[in-house]
C-alpha cells in the first residue's frame, strides 16, 4: 500500500499516445523526489498536460512505466488508492453547483468545520466567503454566485489544502490576472507545495525560478532540464 506522507514521482521510458496515428509522448524519464518541485514548460501541445493526466491515471501508458513511491502505478495500485494521495489544481477550476462548503469539502465529506474555514483561510478566500450572506452555505457556479476565476481556483487551493494529498498537480492558469491578485494566489500556491511532491506545468517565472527542476518538454520530449540559472 502507499504511504500517504511521502511520496517520489518517477518516470521511466514512458510512451503514450491518445490514437495509433500519433505518438504524443516519446520516452520521457524524470524523477521527483519526496517533496520537491518539477517545472513543466515548453510549447503548446507539447505534452505537458498529458504527462499530468498519466500521472493521475486518466490513461495508461503505452510503453515504460510510472512509479508512485517505489510502486508501478498501471499495476500495483488501485485507481483509487492512487488518487487519494494527489491533488489536482486544474487551470480552469470548475465548481459544483453546490455551496462553497460542499466544493472546499470535495471528497472528504463530514470534514470538520474548524478544518474547512483553515483551508480556505490558507487559500486566502475565507474573507472573501464571509461577505456573502449565507458565508460557507452560498450557492457556487453556474446556477449560483458566480466567482472570478482567481477565486474559483482560490476554492481549488481550498479543497486540495483540506485534502492534504503528498501530491500536488498544478496547471497553472495562462489568463492574466490582476498583480494584487497574482500575487495572493502566488502566496497560497507556494504554502499549498511547501513539503509536497509538486508537478506544476509553470507558466509564471516565479514558479519556474523556485522549481527544484524544470524540464523543458518540446514535440512529447524531454529536451532539456536543470535549475532556472542553468537554462
Ligand atoms: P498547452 O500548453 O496548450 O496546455 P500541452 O503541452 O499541455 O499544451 P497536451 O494537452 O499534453 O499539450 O497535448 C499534447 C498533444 O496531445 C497535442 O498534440 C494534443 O492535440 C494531443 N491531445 C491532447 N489530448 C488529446 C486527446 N484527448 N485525444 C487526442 N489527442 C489529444
Ligand atoms: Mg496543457
Amino acid at each position: 500500500a502507499l504511504e500517504a506522507k511521502e511520496a517520489g514521482i518517477e518516470f521511466k521510458n514512458v510512451t503514450f499516445k491518445y490514437t495509433p496515428e500519433k505518438t504524443i509522448l516519446k520516452n520521457v524519464s524524470f524523477s521527483v523526489p519526496p517533496g520537491k518541485t518539477v517545472a513543466l514548460v515548453g510549447p503548446s501541445g507539447s505534452g505537458k498536460s498529458t504527462i499530468m493526466k498519466l500521472l493521475f491515471r486518466f490513461y495508461d501508458v503505452d510503453s515504460g512505466s510510472i512509479l508512485v513511491n517505489g510502486v508501478d502505478i498501471k499495476s500495483d495500485i488501485t485507481q483509487q488508492s492512487l488518487r487519494s494521495i494527489i491533488g489536482v489544481v486544474p487551470q480552469d477550476t470548475v465548481l459544483f453547483n453546490q455551496t462553497i462548503k460542499y466544493n472546499i469539502q470535495y471528497g472528504r465529506i463530514g470534514a470538520a468545520d474548524a478544518d474547512i474555514i483553515e483551508a480556505a483561510k490558507g487559500a486566502d478566500i475565507h474573507d472573501r466567503i464571509m461577505t456573502f450572506a449565507q458565508q460557507y452555505e452560498t450557492t457556487v457556479g453556474e446556477r449560483g454566485l458566480r466567482l472570478s476565476g482567481g477565486e474559483k481556483q482560490r476554492v481549488a487551493i481550498a479543497r486540495t489544502l483540506l485534502k492534504a494529498p503528498a501530491i500536488i498537480l498544478l496547471d497553472e492558469a495562462t489568463s492574466a490576472l490582476d498583480t494584487h491578485t497574482e500575487r495572493n494566489i502566488q502566496e497560497s500556491l507556494n504554502k499549498m507545495c511547501v513539503n509536497r511532491t509538486t508537478v506544476v506545468v509553470a507558466h509564471r517565472l516565479s514558479t519556474i525560478i523556485n522549481a527544484d527542476e524544470i524540464l523543458v518538454v518540446k514535440d512529447g520530449e524531454i529536451v532539456e532540464r536543470g535549475r532556472h540559472m542553468d537554462l
